[in-house]
């Protein structure tokens, strides 16, 4: 079988779909390849927080490691992309709900961040005030107000800080819901697996599949942290590897769920399916996909430090899926050749990151430029 379109993404993940969501809305025609059906991977697993403030608990990129005791903010090379997506999210969500007919679960809920040191307080004495000039209500709370909000929670004397303005989607909904746009917008999603892709120069590519060839003008690969396999034949060399990330949902009694994201070695939160999601674990142990005891053990004894009797809630569901990680746990966006793109390296924040990374590769689609306008996601800072 062969088809020709002017675009072959790669990958139905959150990446790929916004993309071909963008390019279809723009004219042109828009083939969705994936060896599996859509939300199999971390787009349909991810705990689904939309945060554009605080350091994510699975991060794993050597900034992370970098920053300095007790910083519970995100790293500033990361600050305005977190900023750019998660005001994308707050513009789009009506319109994906709309057009994909798909509830995605926005879960506006306080964020608590507990701090565990004297270092932790005085940074975030220091956030609070800028996030809340940022228009991110936030306010320092003490030990006694933690435990008036819910006495469950267990807080040390350095309190914490309470945040409004990141939220939740469910992760599943909302990579499903992409694809209901693209489709309305006249892309087709396919199933294939893409085994390499040949880049034919001014005749455009040829996408090698287990059904055949599909023929196009473009190829953009965003298949995630699969998308470096995909990208060695032309010589490049993408720093994209998994990082393998578990979640815990766990099943409250009846009534006895809560109203807040509780952050502090991990993230505890009462999502809208009514499971206290425990998130997440991370590891480089390759695509090695099964459940580990040790994740396991690690995210209740996390949960029993913020809340105790949580880590007694019975295991509804234990989940494992491939962070896409990069060095910096910044998006990878560029050509690896004339006519084939790549945009992957979404880490742990690649759902809050999609609306704006499609953005940047739809236009480089369209105005044929080779690198994105925004910098900070471009594959040359890796020197490639
Ligand atoms: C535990 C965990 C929690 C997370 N929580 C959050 C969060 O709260 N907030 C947030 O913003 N982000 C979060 N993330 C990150 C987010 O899930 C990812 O960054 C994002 O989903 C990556 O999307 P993607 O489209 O690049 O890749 P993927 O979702 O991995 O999709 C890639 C697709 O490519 C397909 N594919 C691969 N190779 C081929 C091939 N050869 N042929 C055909 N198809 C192929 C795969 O089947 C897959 O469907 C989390 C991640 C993990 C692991």
């Amino acid at each position: 079988m062969s088809s020709s379109s002017d675009v072959v993404v790669i990958g139905s993940g959150v990446f790929g779909l916004f993309v071909a969501w963008e390019l279809a809305k723009n004219g042109r025609s828009v083939v969705v390849l994936d060896r599996a059906p859509v939300g199999t991977e971390a787009s349909g697993w991810a705990l689904g927080r939309l945060d554009p403030l605080l350091r994510g608990s699975g991060s794993t990129g050597e900034t992370e490691q970098d920053l300095p005791a007790g910083h519970i903010a995100k790293p500033e090379a990361q600050q305005e992309l977190a900023l750019l997506s998660y005001n994308a999210h707050r513009e789009m969500s009506d319109e994906i709900e709309d057009v994909s007919g798909i509830d995605i679960q926005v879960d506006e809920q306080p964020t608590l961040q507990l701090f565990y040191s004297q270092e932790e307080r005085d940074f975030g004495a220091e956030y609070a005030s800028i996030w809340s000039e940022m228009g991110f209500k936030s306010e320092l709370v003490s030990a006694d107000q933690i435990r008036s909000m819910d006495q469950r929670i267990l807080t040390t004397e350095f309190g914490g800080v309470l945040v409004q303005g990141p939220y939740f989607i469910d992760s599943l909904n909302f990579v499903k819901a992409l694809a209901a746009c693209a489709k309305a917008a006249g892309a087709r999603l396919e199933t294939a697996s893409v085994s390499s892709i040949e880049d034919t120069g001014g005749g455009g590519v040829i996408v090698h599949t287990d059904q055949g060839h599909y023929d196009a003008n473009t190829a953009i690969i965003a298949a995630g942290p699969w998308s470096t396999e995909l990208a060695k034949p032309f010589g490049v060399d993408l720093p994209v590897h998994p990082s393998k990330g578990e979640i815990l949902r766990l099943q409250p009694p009846e009534g006895e769920g809560f109203g807040m994201h509780v952050h502090g070695p991990c993230s505890l939160v009462n999502k809208k399916d009514g499971l206290v999601w425990v998130a997440a674990s991370a590891a480089d142990s390759g695509f090695d996909r099964t459940p580990t005891d040790g994740a396991e053990k690690q995210l209740l004894e996390y949960a029993r430090t913020m809340m105790a009797e949580s880590a007694n809630w019975p295991i509804a569901q234990h989940t494992v899926c491939f962070r896409p990680a990069t060095p910096d746990d910044l998006p990878i966006v560029g050509s690896v050749s004339d006519n084939v793109l790549v945009a992957t390296g979404g880490g742990g924040s690649g759902i809050v990151q999609c609306l704006f990374v499609g953005r940047q590769v739809e236009k480089m689609v369209t105005a044929g430029e080779s690198e994105p306008a925004a910098t900070m996601i471009s594959m040359s800072r890796f020197g490639q």
